[in-house]
């Protein structure tokens, strides 16, 4: 029994434009044959045939930089600390299901407390429950230098927390041999994080040295690394070691891109997150207020032109959007980062729509099944009313995704409601705001709200 689904157009994950009329005919979750429709085999007794020869087809989307346990977060501590690592996995398989119902049936779930992205991947890929297929990671490895450890040397990194503090190259090797030991697809290093050197250069996390002998260990046990480096120095020493992805790089230099392109990196910029961080925080966001926004707007430009550089000489740039804050919720944004690769970084559609599918999945652990569609590979399958050969951002607009098939089968694309602020937002900072006498002044004028006189009512307060 098969699925005959025929298309209008279809651009199969490779090729520069979309082929007309086509059919593809799908047995048991994989593509069987692929060709013009005028020669497609006929639909028997039994076969389901799927028409959408309106509309356009293109291979199953893939987001490498999704978050899954994070939640929508607004801060560190919600990720970190306020929702029990149990709730954290039922929340992370929630939203893994509003990636698929915006095309993108394959993700990269890179640095989670615990075993959520495992749980939430095995989950799925046993059946339990509709998803995205995963290649999941562990917490990040990271020193007292790096991303991962957001909180105060006298408190250290928490066990829920997605960083767990390394202190020694032992002790990393002994956490990528355990989280390998737990089923970890790759692992994920924090090369730095937010700490400058006086000279104001971001500095790397972990020595060469260290670096190289972790990456060593862990390609000997046949995974893969993928570091958070937006500093130069992060960049250098990663591509150096020959690990195989590079989360932002930023501000990498000629001696990066010599080491990238020598050692065959790939590098995934989530320029989505610095974006959103420029046009959608808000003055009274404390984002805002230490000046992120404009630090953001900085490395944008910085880093877009030192991207358009690396991907004319031949480096593969590939897409990721750091899905799961509050900038980047899950479902919404995901193809934005291929509307930036055409804007920014001078892709075609072609080249941005290939880099999400054949291109990205190179780089999963599952990547040989996905990325195209041809015969032999999964029935993972976006239909779309529009062309994104013409303008990838149409993949961004909900009601143009007409239908998601993972393995042949329709996903469920309704929006489901459910209450933001019994998912995240669980950290105890109730006040946004310093009620000074000269803030309050500002704020209400000389008629002050607690002078009220009798029968007036402040603002918000119930009227019964
Ligand atoms: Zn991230």
């Amino acid at each position: 029994m098969f699925t005959i689904i025929r298309c209008g157009s279809l651009f199969d994950g490779k090729a520069d434009v979309a082929q007309k009329n086509q059919t593809i005919v799908v047995n048991q979750g994989l593509i069987e044959w692929i060709g013009s429709s005028d020669a497609a085999p006929k639909a028997k007794d039994g076969d389901t045939v799927l028409d959408h020869s309106d509309s356009f087809a293109l291979p199953g989307l893939i987001d490498l930089h999704t978050h899954l346990a994070y939640g929508n977060a607004k801060s560190e501590e919600n990720i970190d600390l306020y929702a029990p690592m149990e709730f954290r996995a039922l929340r992370a398989m929630f939203f893994a299901q509003q990636v698929v119902a915006a095309g993108y049936t394959s993700i990269c779930s890179p640095g989670d407390a615990g075993r959520i992205s495992l749980s939430v991947r095995d989950a799925i890929r046993a059946g339990l429950f509709p998803g995205p297929r995963v290649m999941a990671a562990g917490p990040y490895l990271t020193s007292r230098q790096g991303l991962a450890d957001w909180y105060p040397s006298w408190i250290g990194t928490p066990d829920t927390s997605v960083g767990r503090l390394i202190r020694s190259v032992d002790e990393g090797i002994e956490e990528a041999r355990r989280q390998i030991k737990d089923g970890v697809d790759c692992i994920k290093i924090a090369m730095d994080g937010r700490m400058k050197r006086q000279d104001g250069e971001f500095m790397a996390a972990f020595n060469q040295q260290e670096l190289d002998t972790m990456v060593t260990e862990i390609h000997r046990l046949g995974r893969k690394v993928i570091v958070h480096a937006r500093g130069r120095e992060a960049t250098l020493y990663s591509a150096r070691a020959k690990v195989d992805m590079i989360f932002h790089a930023s501000y990498m230099d000629d001696e990066c891109l010599e080491a990238i392109l020598k050692n065959k990196c790939v590098i995934c910029p989530t320029l989505t997150f610095l974006r959103h961080d420029i046009d959608f925080t808000q003055p009274t966001d404390q984002a805002y207020q230490e000046g992120r926004s404009d630090a953001s707007e900085e490395e944008f430009t910085i880093a877009c032109k030192a991207l358009s550089r690396a991907y004319k000489a031949g480096v593969p740039i590939l897409p990721g959007t750091d899905s799961g804050f509050a900038l980047t919720p899950y479902g919404e944004w995901h193809a934005k980062e291929l509307d930036i690769f055409v804007k920014h970084l001078g892709m075609t559609p072609a080249q941005a729509l290939r880099s999400a599918t054949s291109e990205s999945a190179k780089f999963l652990s599952y990547g040989a099944e996905v990325g195209s569609l041809e015969p032999g590979k999964q029935a993972d399958i976006v239909i779309v009313d529009g062309d994104p050969l013409r303008d990838v951002s149409v993949l961004m607009e909900r009601k143009r995704i007409l239908a998601v098939y993972k393995s042949g089968e329709a996903a469920d694309l309704r929006p489901r409601k459910y209450n933001p602020r019994q998912v995240s937002d669980f950290s105890h900072q109730w006040w946004s705001d310093l009620y000074t006498r000269e803030r309050v002044e500002q704020l209400f004028g000389q008629k002050q709200p607690g002078q009220l006189h009798a029968g007036q009512t402040r603002p918000g307060q119930r009227v019964a």
